[in-house]
């Protein structure tokens, strides 16, 4: 079943694809090559209400929803899936301001945040705790009424570039796991806030990943969002946003692949005929476009399951980062497959696209995990009966 969207979801999805189509598509393999982070064409993309679109509109957040953003973020993502995806993030550290956040940690960080003139960072990984995330050493010891923060960690997108970063770490013992979590902001030039090298990466080079490392950092204990204890709940709160915002760039970047394929095989010739004559190539694009309906139908599901606060939103949030980011790899290995040698060419803007789209099936939890999170209802039987049927 397709989703009828209203008037004014239509508005956004078609204002967003021809923002993207003007001011991130004629730039993105400059982006890519160069390593740049393109900070004017995000700002005019808060201009349009795009850097906090499912904030609260009380200090200046969009107030769209989930199905909403997911929209959005798919055709920006038509135009550059790397700095779309960048943008995924920055919207889900807002939420989680706007929703865990004192009234004045929001009204201090949201309306920044909503127009980007600040850029903000989720902080979870760290160099020895990936997947299980819960086991973090990162630590924030009180001092009066400051937070004493040390440690580091990994891959953060965005870090050296965001002012705000959100930093999941200790404030319990760090052998007590995700009991122990609490989520802090720590502001960029806080003394004691280092970055290390940007990383070389295959990749969303549109935007910088690198370490973020604590050395003794003093931050108010107000900056804490929620209470002590929390912050495992609010990491993964952000994270079934997070996975469908991811989601929905893949949607995206294959939907610029079959559209490109398409197009180039009523161009190309051989063998005396259109590229489109030949049914073997036919079938492949149908395929495609199957597989991309059936993956953007998931990442409606799972978008509106946030939405109505379903039960199964988490699994639905996984299932749909799980398949989707597998289905759209696989489209756009496709439409570089139907472009020959010339879809092997950066010019074509394919293989970037491809490169971009391979993290997806890594990052915000890997695949892997997502399949833990889907099974773990069904096997512990505790799974709404909804997953059933
Ligand atoms: C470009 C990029 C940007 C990133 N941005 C951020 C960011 O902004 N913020 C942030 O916090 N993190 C970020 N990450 C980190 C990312 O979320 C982690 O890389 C990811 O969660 C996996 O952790 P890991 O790399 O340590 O792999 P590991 O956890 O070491 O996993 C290695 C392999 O083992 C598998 N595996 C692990 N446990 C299990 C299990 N129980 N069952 C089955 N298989 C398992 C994994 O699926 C994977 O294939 C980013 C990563 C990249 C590459």
């Amino acid at each position: 079943m397709d989703i009828n969207f209203t008037e004014d979801q239509l508005a956004f999805r078609d204002l967003a694809k021809s923002f993207a189509d003007e001011n991130f598509a004629p730039f993105a393999n400059e982006w890519d090559q160069k390593t740049i982070f393109p900070v004017d064409a995000l700002r005019k993309a808060a201009e349009l209400g795009f850097g906090a679109i499912y904030c609260s509109d009380q200090y200046g957040g969009t107030g769209l929803g989930r199905l909403d953003a997911a929209t959005i973020f798919e055709q920006l993502a038509t135009g550059c899936p790397s700095t779309t995806a960048y943008i995924s993030i920055h919207n889900m550290v807002a939420w989680m301001v706007d929703t865990y956040g004192s009234d004045d940690l929001r009204k201090k960080f949201i309306p920044k945040l909503a127009t980007m003139q600040s850029f903000g960072a989720y902080c979870l990984t760290e160099p020895s705790a990936g997947s299980d995330a819960a086991s973090g050493k990162t630590t924030a010891v009180k001092d009066g009424d400051h937070y004493i923060i040390n440690g580091s960690k990994a891959f953060i997108s965005g870090a050296g570039e965001a002012d705000v970063y959100l930093v999941m770490l200790k404030t319990g013992n760090v052998a007590d796991g995700a009991k122990a979590m609490s989520a802090v902001l720590i502001e960029k030039g806080t003394k004691g806030l280092s970055f290390g090298a940007k990383e070389h990466k295959m990749g969303w080079n549109s935007q910088p990943t690198a370490e973020v490392v604590f050395d003794n950092v003093r931050v108010p204990i107000s900056n804490l969002l929620g209470q002590e204890g929390q912050g495992f709940k609010i990491a993964m709160a952000g994270l079934d946003g997070g996975r469908v915002n991811i989601a929905a760039c893949s949607l995206g970047g294959a939907q610029m692949a079959i559209k490109q394929a398409a197009d180039y095989m009523q161009e190309r010739e051989q063998f005396g005929k259109k590229l489109s004559d030949f049914q073997a190539l036919q079938f492949k694009l149908a395929d495609m476009l199957t597989n991309l309906k059936a993956s953007r139908l998931m990442v409606y599901n799972a978008a509106n399951s946030i939405d109505t606060n379903s039960p199964d939103k988490t699994e639905n949030c996984a299932m749909a980062k799980r398949f989707t980011t597998d289905m759209c790899f696989n489209i756009v290995d496709e439409a570089l497959q139907i472009h020959g040698g010339y879809g092997y060419m950066k010019e074509y803007g394919i293989e970037r696209v491809l490169r971009d789209l391979r993290v997806h099936r890594i990052l915000e939890g890997t695949n892997e995990i997502m399949r833990v999170i889907i099974s773990r209802k069904a096997i512990k039987k505790t799974t709404k009966a909804s997953l059933f049927i």
